[in-house]
């Protein structure tokens, strides 16, 4: 039996074709040497264009490229955090979040939100967990792991309370915005509020499945990019301008591949619902975007195998997955999903069916004392 992967954060598309030739030509070209620490100017510009198509307006200036989308948030956690300072994340949320943070002079507060609320924030409970400490709320939308989409009123009332703390950044990871399926996606960017304090960092490795070339990018107001620009070239320097070619290129024909990758996931995300309806005890909602389902399974915590051991904890769960079917899942609880597991979509069909097919029997095979 071969081991298939569902935890993994990339998906099975190959980068785009005009990306790969962009890389060679500019290799070809000698492009081999610093660039600018803030980027190539004609990077900024095909991102500047694409939020313009839009309706967002932004300047080039607002603009900073990164070495991938955690990077553009490392970044931001050592420009506008001392230490001591707060960030509230809603969770379930990214475990990245909680691992960028560890390594920043910040605190890490979490604003739990539950499935049966849809993961929606409530403005309350936002406002009772901000403090004079805070200094970032910070969310993925599409949401990682529960594959939940923040409606535009969702994020206005999060700027609301914004407004009421000046000294409060919201800091809002769209990477994988171009992936959403029945519901439209609304950018911080285009959303009313204080926009002198938002701030959107977006990549190239989800959506353009390009999470091998290590490019993301922030989008801010300039004071902002400015002092990350400032972090950048004292650090990292900035992104190899080949790579750059290759996701400006990727940006500017971003239309010819979404378009299959899009129905693609959307029958792929079918077909894993219709697999997780056919198992007993396990809850789910209907991912709007990304390409994760967040499956409670915890009716199975405190179930025994047919070896007689028990599985006490989400990451026994996994575990069991992992030695007796061979099926990796991500462990929730990393999230702040207690007995949930992160199953991605985004694998090989014939994959996908196997995996299910497994999940299924393992679950099946466990004794669950009832109570
Ligand atoms: N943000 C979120 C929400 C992610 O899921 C990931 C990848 N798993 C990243 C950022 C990291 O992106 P990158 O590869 O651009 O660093």
């Amino acid at each position: 039996m071969t081991e298939i992967n569902l935890s993994l954060g990339s998906s099975s598309f190959n980068s785009p074709a005009p990306a790969l030739q962009a890389a060679i030509d500019a290799l070809q070209n000698n492009k081999t040497f610093y660039g600018p620490a803030e980027g190539t100017a004609t990077l900024r510009q095909s991102i500047v264009d694409r939020y313009t198509q839009e309706g967002i307006s932004i300047k080039p200036e607002q603009v900073l490229v990164t070495p991938g989308t955690k990077q553009a948030l490392f970044n931001l956690l050592s420009i506008l955090l001392q230490p001591g300072d707060e960030i509230i994340v809603p969770t379930p949320a990214w475990f990245g979040f909680h691992e960028l943070i560890k390594y920043s002079p910040g605190k890490l507060v979490t604003l739990p939100t539950t499935a049966s609320d849809n993961y929606s924030i409530n403005e309350a409970d936002l406002r009772k967990a901000i403090t004079p400490k805070t200094r970032l709320i910070l969310l993925t939308n599409p949401a990682n792991p529960t594959g939940g989409l923040f409606s535009r009123t969702e994020i206005e009332a999060i700027l609301r309370v914004l407004e009421e703390h000046p000294n409060v950044y919201f800091i809002c990871d769209e990477i994988y915005d171009l992936y959403t399926y029945d519901s439209t996606f609304t950018s911080a960017l285009a959303c009313t509020g204080p926009q002198e304090r938002v701030i959107v960092v977006n990549g190239f490795s989800k959506t353009f499945a390009m999470s091998g070339w290590r490019v993301g990018y922030i989008i801010a107001p300039e004071d902002v990019i400015s002092k990350a620009t400032a972090f950048q070239s004292g650090t990292y320097s900035g992104v190899s301008v080949f790579i750059q070619d290759a996701a400006e290129a990727a940006m500017r024909h971003r239309a010819e591949g979404l378009q299959m990758m899009l129905a693609t996931l959307e029958s792929r995300r079918q077909l894993t619902q219709e697999k997780l309806q056919a198992i007993p005890n396990i809850a789910f909602k209907l991912p709007e975007g990304a390409y994760y389902f967040f499956p409670d399974l915890s009716y199975y915590i405190g179930s025994t195998t047919t070896s007689g051991t028990t599985i006490n904890s989400t990451a026994d769960l996994c575990t069991y997955l992992q030695n007796e079917y061979k099926l990796v899942v991500a462990n929730g609880d990393n999230f702040g999903g207690k007995g949930h597991v992160r199953i991605s979509f985004a694998v090989e069909e014939t994959e996908l069916v196997e995996a299910m097919h497994r999940l299924k029997n393992a679950l099946s095979k466990l004794t669950v004392r009832e109570v």
